[in-house]
């Protein structure tokens, strides 16, 4: 196993994160001597950031708003993060960055994990950023339609042709919920709000799993209201902690000691 010189979350904001916890559990519980640490990087010092950290010979992660930045300043991408066209995990490859993108199968397992299989129908996205880019490719690999609702028309139909093998847009919720498998909120909608709901729970279809992205502690209004009326919901931590659990492997090889991950923020 090759120990990076060092591990960081690279972000902005990144004092709220949970993957510090969660990475610093699966290292010890693994013995291997590092801290991962959390770098506040503002967009204007990311290229001289990542450059220090090619000379240290870093590895990590890259969070909000910096995913794509980093896709550009890698040398080298996994094919997964080239289709995502973002980067969320990277490492020390010679002397240039190598980038590849783990939200894909964080996404696809935490819904696998919560299923027992994957979705057998339409997935119905609401939003058209970086987070719904890595559901569209998920989607891809399941060979299921995608329907993408977003609130910029533009923002959806670029999405929408990147993956046009698959993805479609809508423009109503109807469209979009109509005999779906999966309800995906892939906006910041109640990331900072206590009740902000991205759609009305008396819309969900009755059989479709609800995943919703953000995540809070004691789970988002969506999660609980869908819960609230019968249906099943997850919020994004499985998500997190997934695609932070495939970084772990990326970078050391071998799989982390995911309870040590979940009890660190259980
Ligand atoms: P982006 O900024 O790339 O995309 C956000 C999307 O949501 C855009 O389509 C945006 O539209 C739309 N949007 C923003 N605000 C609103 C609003 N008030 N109402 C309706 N639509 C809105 O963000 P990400 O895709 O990277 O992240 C989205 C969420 O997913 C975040 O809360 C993030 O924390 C979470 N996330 C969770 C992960 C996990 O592991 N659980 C991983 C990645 C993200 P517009 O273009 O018009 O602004």
């Amino acid at each position: 196993m090759i120990v990076p010189g060092r591990l960081v979350l690279v972000g902005h904001p990144v004092a709220h994160s949970l993957s510090p916890a969660f990475q610093n559990a699966a290292l010890r519980s693994a013995g291997i001597p590092l801290v991962y640490e959390a770098l506040d990087v503002r967009p204007d010092a990311l290229r001289a950031t990542l450059e220090r950290l090619t000379r240290e010979r870093a590895a990590g992660n890259v969070t909000i708003p910096h995913k794509r930045a980093a896709f550009e300043l890698c040398a080298s991408h996994t094919p997964v993060a080239e289709r995502v066209g973002a980067v969320n995990t990277f490492w020390t490859d010679g002397d240039a960055l190598a980038g590849d993108n783990t939200d894909v199968g964080g996404f696809q397992r935490a819904v696998v994990g919560e299923l027992g299989h994957p979705p057998r129908g339409p997935i119905a996205l609401l939003g058209a950023g970086g987070s719904a880019a890595a559901v569209c490719a998920a989607a891809e690999e399941w060979d299921v339609d995608i329907r993408v609702l977003a609130r910029s028309q533009s923002s959806a139909s670029a999405l929408a042709m990147r993956f046009a093998k698959r993805a479609s847009v809508v423009s109503t919720l109807d469209a979009a919920l109509a005999g779906a498998a999966l309800v995906v909120n892939a906006t910041p909608v109640g990331m900072h709000d206590d009740d902000g709901l991205p759609l009305p729970v008396a819309l969900l279809p009755d059989d479709a799993l609800i995943v919703d992205l953000v995540y809070r502690p004691g789970a988002t209004a969506l999660v609980r209201q869908a819960r609230a009326v019968g249906r099943r919901a997850i919020d994004g931590l499985s998500m997190l902690v997934e695609q932070g659990a495939l970084s772990f492997e990326r970078w050391f090889g071998v799989e982390p000691d995911r309870h040590a991950m979940w009890r660190a923020v259980g």
